[in-house]
């Protein structure tokens, strides 16, 4: 029996997500400038050590995999990636295979996405408006993602919408953004805005939303009833009693959620990143290059760097300054 990774704050990790690219087809404000520079191809992982990579992972005890990025369906061939962990699900080793994505892509993968596995997909849509959406992704459509939706639907795979909350951007459309989900049977996240990289000449500050606001915008609408669930990371639900809608919160900046952290974040160049709001991070690829045939010595890397993994992380707005910001942008851990 391979023994289990537990971190020195007896956290058990059991949730890897993995950035397979750096690079996207939108280039929304708050997570890149318009002008990005991104990694030389040969920096990335091959998907052959994606797999080796996550398989490791696996048998360590990682029981669910979030694909993210970058966009990680622009990534060339990714689908052979999600048909390689297919086996890991067949087995019962991993419990759910998912991924997180700007729904450019879908109409043409969610069938096979299906197919390899994957269930439930969280799509990020911060706002219904054709207009607004061009402006706040710089590159994006909304049909092309609301045919993606619509496609991943059809598939079968639940889907999730992820809304970044933006002050004097989606503040009204709150309630429709949230009547649509439910005609429509998908769960809403609301996501603080973090200070992730350099995006710019964009303000943080003055489009950070906090969702503390956000779930007193919803009490002037609904009944709102706080809910105990947890799923070990920073979301919190509340149910609204009228439509039995569940809306989940992710503030890590308003409220502090690492107590019960359960995850850890590998980027497309093989570094892992123990704590999304800390600059520690530990190079697998080095390891796993360094010994084709074994991964002895990948697991020995893994686990150091998972006893490394500190307790939470430092953002802080609450004194009007930027307080824990990272360098990096949010997808080179992708979220
Ligand atoms: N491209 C995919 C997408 O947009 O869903 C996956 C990667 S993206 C980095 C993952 C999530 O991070 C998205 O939901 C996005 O809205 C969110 N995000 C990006 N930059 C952020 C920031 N500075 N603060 C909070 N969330 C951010
Ligand atoms: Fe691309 Fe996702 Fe970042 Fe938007 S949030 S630029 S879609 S990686």
């Amino acid at each position: 029996m391979t023994a289990p990774l537990i971190d020195p704050f007896a956290r058990a990790i059991t949730y890897l997500r993995v950035s397979v690219t750096d690079r996207c087809d939108f280039r929304c404000v708050y997570c890149m400038s318009e002008n990005m520079t991104f990694l030389p191809k040969k920096e990335l992982l091959t998907l052959e050590e994606l797999d080796r990579m996550c398989s490791t992972f696996v048998r360590l005890g990682v029981q669910k995999l979030r694909i993210t990025g970058g966009e990680p369906l622009v990534r060339r061939d990714i689908m052979t990636f999600f048909q390689r962990m297919t086996r890991h699900l067949d087995s019962g080793a991993l419990k759910e295979l998912t991924l997180t994505t700007n729904g450019s892509q879908l109409e043409r993968f969610a069938d096979q996405l299906y197919a390899a596995g994957v269930r439930r997909v969280n799509i990020s849509l911060d706002t219904l408006d054709d207009q607004k959406f061009a402006d706040i992704t710089r590159w994006g459509r909304l049909p092309q993602v609301l045919r993606g939706i619509d496609a991943a639907q059809r598939a079968g795979l639940r889907v999730k919408i992820n809304a970044v909350a933006l002050k004097g951007f989606n503040e009204e459309e709150l309630p429709a953004i949230t009547r649509w989900c439910a005609e429509r049977d998908m769960d809403l996240t609301w996501i603080e805005v973090m200070p992730m990289g350099d995006i710019g000449n964009e303000d943080r500050l003055g489009q950070y939303w906090s969702l503390k606001d956000v779930r007193a915008r919803y009490a002037q609408h609904y009944t709102v009833t706080d809910l105990a669930e947890r799923t070990g990371g920073p979301a919190r639900y509340v149910r609204l009693e009228e439509t039995g809608q569940k809306i989940g919160f992710i503030t890590p900046l308003s409220h502090n959620f690492c107590e019960s952290c359960n995850r850890v974040r590998l980027t497309c160049t093989g570094e892992l990143y123990m704590c999304l709001g800390q600059e520690d991070m530990a190079d697998l690829r080095a390891p796993l290059r360094a010994h084709p045939d074994s991964d002895a010595s990948l697991e020995d890397a893994i686990r150091a760097a998972i006893n490394l993994k500190p307790k939470g992380h430092d953002f802080d707005y609450s004194r009007q300054r930027l307080d824990g910001q990272m360098s990096r942008h949010m997808s080179h851990t992708g979220g």
